[in-house]
């Protein structure tokens, strides 16, 4: 039954071909080094850099298109003899013991062995909760970003923008340059903290440029910023018709009276980003908790290289940093993993090493914008459901934290959350929170799910055909000890 799969070598192989990924695959193969780029989408650019994959060329509006011609730009220089592309391939394992990357795309399983491995798999967005949350017509703002820049489409008319955060603001100019409406936006911060937090970007004349000339555009169109407000529940029954809002006090309740209801279709949320992990985690390179951002992310030395040797961690997975950090740190561990491998490229490798420090210190400031209070758990009612995939709702957790959960494994045999196709992404992040809050724990106490391959939900048949040079292999050389149910209470 077990079909081959083709077995590769590589010198360099690169997870994600985001701006991070992108600039380290450009950078070694200048050196003349061989490297394979590999992304599950259908073209290179990752998030920032998101290509349209229209049949028709067609000119984006705003500042989705000037991001698509910037991205345009550098993904050319991935014409290069020295870069093999891989897109529509998932990576969707790594073997712990000689770090074969395990692939599938296009109906095929590979096995990719390389000398030095770059990870550059991006981020996630993070959510809270609310009443009426699964209904459809509920979004990330990074989902209706991807909607307009990748299909051209918008995906309402009519929206609310809602959580913390400057990517609020910029999702809803894009959303008003696609041609929508843009309700309102609700912002979990007072105005004095997200003012007070946007001065400490002195400096960083592009970002604190680019935030004035959204909240130009928001102003110019009428869309109110209402800071300190949340989103309490979706309206509809099929599908968002509504939503409701109400303002919060300083200690994160809600303030009586303070209602306000939308007319709408669409409701875009976002709550930060935490660092796409699951790779190196399960490579055994060592993950530290970032304070400025609230997550876990995968610890490097000054060469970018991880505690595993030959393995670097690079842009948001390497910690949330923004896109010209992961434009350096591309071509900062591109160079270094070349030269590990006798290349020598001409770049100014002290230049890149100071860029590079200085733009990693102005992120730790970055990071409290996005920042929050776990205390706003309370806001969830006990019916909500946190783990969508499995139905768990925000009593069922409350309940287990009291009888003593205090690890988001502890909550895995107890309730399924984390085994179901999200595997963790979307509610791991809430659950952490929820028991931050609830056990009043330090956020660095609790940590994320544990990692486990496949990464990310695939064709059974991807595994099923996967052999290795020794021989064939099965599913449980893969998955084993998934569904094991462990818990130290
Ligand atoms: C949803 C979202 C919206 C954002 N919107 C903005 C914005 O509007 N403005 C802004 O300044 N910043 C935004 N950011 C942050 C910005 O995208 C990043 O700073 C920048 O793109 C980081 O580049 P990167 O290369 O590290 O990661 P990314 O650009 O995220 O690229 C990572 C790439 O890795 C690929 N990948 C991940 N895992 C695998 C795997 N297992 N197998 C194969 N491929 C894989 C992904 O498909 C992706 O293409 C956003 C981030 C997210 C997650």
């Amino acid at each position: 039954m077990n079909a081959k799969t083709t077995l590769k070598q590589t010198e360099i192989a690169i997870v994600g071909a985001g701006p991070a990924g992108v600039s380290a695959a450009i950078t070694a193969a200048q050196a003349g080094a061989k490297v394979t780029l590999i992304d599950e989408n259908a073209n290179p650019g990752g998030q920032y850099f998101k290509q349209p994959t229209l049949d028709q060329p067609t000119q984006l509006p705003g500042n989705l298109g000037t991001n698509a011609d910037k991205g345009a730009e550098l993904i050319s220089g991935l014409e290069h003899p020295g870069i093999e592309l891989l897109t529509n391939t998932m990576v969707w394992g790594i073997s712990e013991e000689d770090h074969h990357l395990k692939l599938y795309g296009r109906g095929e399983s590979e096995s990719l062995k390389a000398d030095r491995i770059i990870f550059a798999s991006g981020a996630y967005e993070r959510l809270m909760p609310f009443q009426g949350w699964t209904l459809p017509g509920v979004m990330t703002a990074g989902g209706a970003q991807l909607m307009m820049k990748s299909q051209g489409i918008l995906p309402g008319q009519k929206f609310l923008v809602a959580g913390t955060g400057p990517l609020l603001q910029l999702a809803a100019v894009q959303l008003l340059e696609a041609g929508g409406e843009v309700e309102a936006i609700l912002e979990l911060q007072s105005k004095k903290e997200f003012l007070l937090n946007a001065t400490k970007l002195w400096g960083q004349w592009d970002k604190l440029g680019q935030g004035l000339a959204n909240q130009k555009k928001l102003k110019a169109s009428g869309v109110p910023i209402k800071y300190r407000h949340v989103i309490t529940r979706a309206l509809g029954d099929r599908e968002v018709e509504g939503a409701v809002s109400s303002k919060i006090d300083s200690r994160g309740r809600i303030c009586p009276r303070s209602e306000d209801v939308y007319e709408l279709d669409t409701i875009c949320i976002s709550y930060g980003f935490l660092p796409a992990t699951e790779l190196p985690t399960i490579a055994g390179c060592e993950q530290f908790y970032d304070p400025a951002f609230g997550t876990y992310a995968t610890k490097t030395n000054s060469d970018l290289e991880t505690t595993v040797e030959g393995l670097f961690a690079i842009g948001e997975c390497r910690g949330i940093g923004g896109v010209s950090v992961a434009l350096i740190e591309g071509q900062l561990a591109g160079l270094i993993a070349a030269q590990q491998l006798g290349y020598d490229a001409d770049q100014d490798e002290t230049a890149l090493r100071k860029q590079h420090s200085k733009a990693r210190k102005s992120i730790e400031n970055l990071g409290r914008l996005f920042s929050f209070d776990p205390g706003i758990c309370d806001l969830v009612p006990d019916d909500v459901p946190i783990c969508r995939c499995e139905g768990v709702t925000a009593g069922e957790v409350r309940e287990s934290i009291r009888r003593g959960a205090s690890q988001l494994n502890h909550l895995k045999p107890w309730h399924r959350t984390g085994m179901g196709r999200c595997q963790g992404r979307m509610c791991g992040p809430i659950l952490q929170k929820f028991i931050i809050h609830e056990a009043g724990l330090e956020p660095s106490t609790v940590e994320p799910f544990t990692a486990r391959m496949p990464i990310k939900p695939l064709p059974m048949k991807a595994v099923a055909d996967y052999t290795t040079e020794g021989g064939e292999t099965t599913w449980e050389d893969h998955v084993g000890g998934y569904g094991v149910a462990r818990t130290e209470l």
